[in-house]
């Protein structure tokens, strides 16, 4: 490749000197610099912002440069930042305590709320994260089955859940290898990852192994490779198997729960998607929280009756059902009202449909994918229904639109495998520094693989 000095390819540390000073610190007393590891921007490059303050649809790095926020904190941030409604209910709820180790009334809200929404929903059990979540609903499933089995999908992200740290390999029931160092295969033996969106696949597993599955785990939709949405079918064949087989399946919508409409992915694929009847457990996380530490995991009063103190599978948590997260929560849940959805429908139709203009302009092969108001433009031409498929793409190039579009003061997932997120917030503005950002990034993307 011979080199066009596209200034954004390799972004000097001149750009952010306040980020780039915190960055050396950082990576003295914290491992990588980070706190978690796609914020390194190892994917793309360059120096990742420290952000002092957000506000609305508003970042502000430590250099007070302003940023349109597209990641929003990967996807809680639903109404923006700050947003004056869930300021006012935690500084209430901080006001008269921070954690009590007892019952209190905002978890009976925040519970209240949620199963108001999921009509099959009937409990749920608070944790703090989205890995908690399917890690609990993980180990409820074999609980409640006395099977040991998981199944799930290449490229779906469930957390760091040990035993679902495997998502490599992509042939037809490959045989699950961990992800990461310090997963011994033990911890990974008992799970089977198939291709996402393959029905065969999942025939052909259960007719294998059926008696010794436990559950299927699956996102809702595909976020965590770029935006996937199961195919039709997909998730009505995912329920259908797993109970002629006796095996739970488990919704992950810790991503597009209360994002994708006001009941998440299950409400938005409704009837046509949930015939065959609703998951058994589903978990929550992200928006729920409302940008605090809460999340879920929920089904039906039997199915949750398996758990301590109730039943014999235990789980727990010092933080969980915090009395300020489940404020911020049900703040957040309180504004994500049915009018809020299409507006964001509306806002992520606006970005997406003005950056594919650029592109093309350009001559990028790319293409937009969606689920809800979550969309991910995938950098090559053909659609994406699988890990295999997104992983086929040009990530240089979204690294090079990524740091044009930082340059001009816009802040995208730095990554070319995560969706991009709207917010209630994201007024014109906010989306006028976008769109008039995009020519030039499409451009950067275009430049080097010309030559
Ligand atoms: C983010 C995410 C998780 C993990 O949640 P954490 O709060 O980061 O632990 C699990 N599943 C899905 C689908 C997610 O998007």
């Amino acid at each position: 490749m011979t080199s066009s000095p596209s200034p954004s390819t390799h972004p000097g540390t001149t750009d952010a000197p306040a980020s780039a000073a915190l960055l050396e610190r950082a990576a003295r007393v914290i491992p990588g610099a980070v706190n978690s590891p796609v914020r390194a921007f190892r994917a793309v490059g360059g120096t990742p912002r420290f952000i002092r303050e957000a506000k609305g649809p508003w970042l502000t790095d430590a250099d007070g440069r302003r940023y349109v926020d597209l990641l929003c904190s990967w996807g809680p941030m639903i109404l923006g930042h700050a947003h004056p409604d869930v300021l006012a209910a935690v500084d209430e709820a901080a006001r008269r305590g921070f954690s009590f180790g007892t019952p209190s009334e905002n978890e009976v809200l925040l519970a209240e709320e949620i199963v108001d929404r999921i009509e099959p929903l009937e409990q749920v059990r608070l944790v703090s994260s989205g890995t908690e979540a399917t890690m609990s609903a993980v180990r409820l499933a074999r609980g409640v089955t006395g099977r040991s089995v998981i199944v799930k999908f290449a490229g779906c992200y469930h957390g760091h859940v040990d035993a679902l740290l495997a998502a490599a390999g992509s042939g037809v029931a490959t045989l699950a290898l961990p992800d990461s160092a310090g997963v011994p295969t033990e911890m990974t033996s008992d799970t089977i990852v198939l291709p996402y969106n393959d029905i065969a696949a999942l025939e052909e597993t259960f007719a294998a192994r059926g008696p010794e599955i436990a559950a299927v785990i699956t996102e809702a939709a595909a976020g965590n490779m770029g935006v996937v949405p199961p195919a039709p079918g997909f998730t009505d064949a995912l329920r259908r198997i797993t109970r002629e087989h006796g095996a739970l399946l488990i919704s992950d919508e810790v991503m597009t729960g209360f994002r994708c409409s006001r009941a998440g992915w299950f409400g938005l694929e409704g009837e046509a998607g949930y015939a065959a009847g609703a998951p058994d457990i589903f978990t929550f996380g992200k928006v729920m929280g409302g940008g605090f530490p809460a999340a879920a995991f929920g089904g039906t009063a039997e199915v949750m009756g398996h758990l301590a103190p109730q039943g014999p599978v235990y789980q727990a948590g010092t933080l969980s059902g915090n009395p300020v997260a489940t404020a911020a929560g049900l703040a957040t849940l309180k504004g994500c009202t049915p009018e809020l959805y299409p507006r964001l429908e509306a806002t992520a139709r606006t970005i997406a449909d003005a950056a594919s203009a650029a592109l093309s302009a350009e001559g990028v092969a790319h293409t937009v994918q969606w689920a809800g108001s979550m969309f991910s433009v995938f950098f090559r031409e053909a659609p994406v229904t699988n890990y295999d498929d997104a992983r086929d793409q040009d990530t240089a190039a979204y690294g090079r639109f990524f740091h044009a579009m930082l340059d001009a003061g816009v802040h995208l997932p730095p990554s070319a495998f995560e969706a991009w997120f709207v917010s209630g917030a994201h007024d014109d503005e906010a989306v006028g520094v976008i769109l008039d950002a995009l020519p030039a990034a499409a451009k950067a993307a275009a430049s080097a693989s010309a030559s």
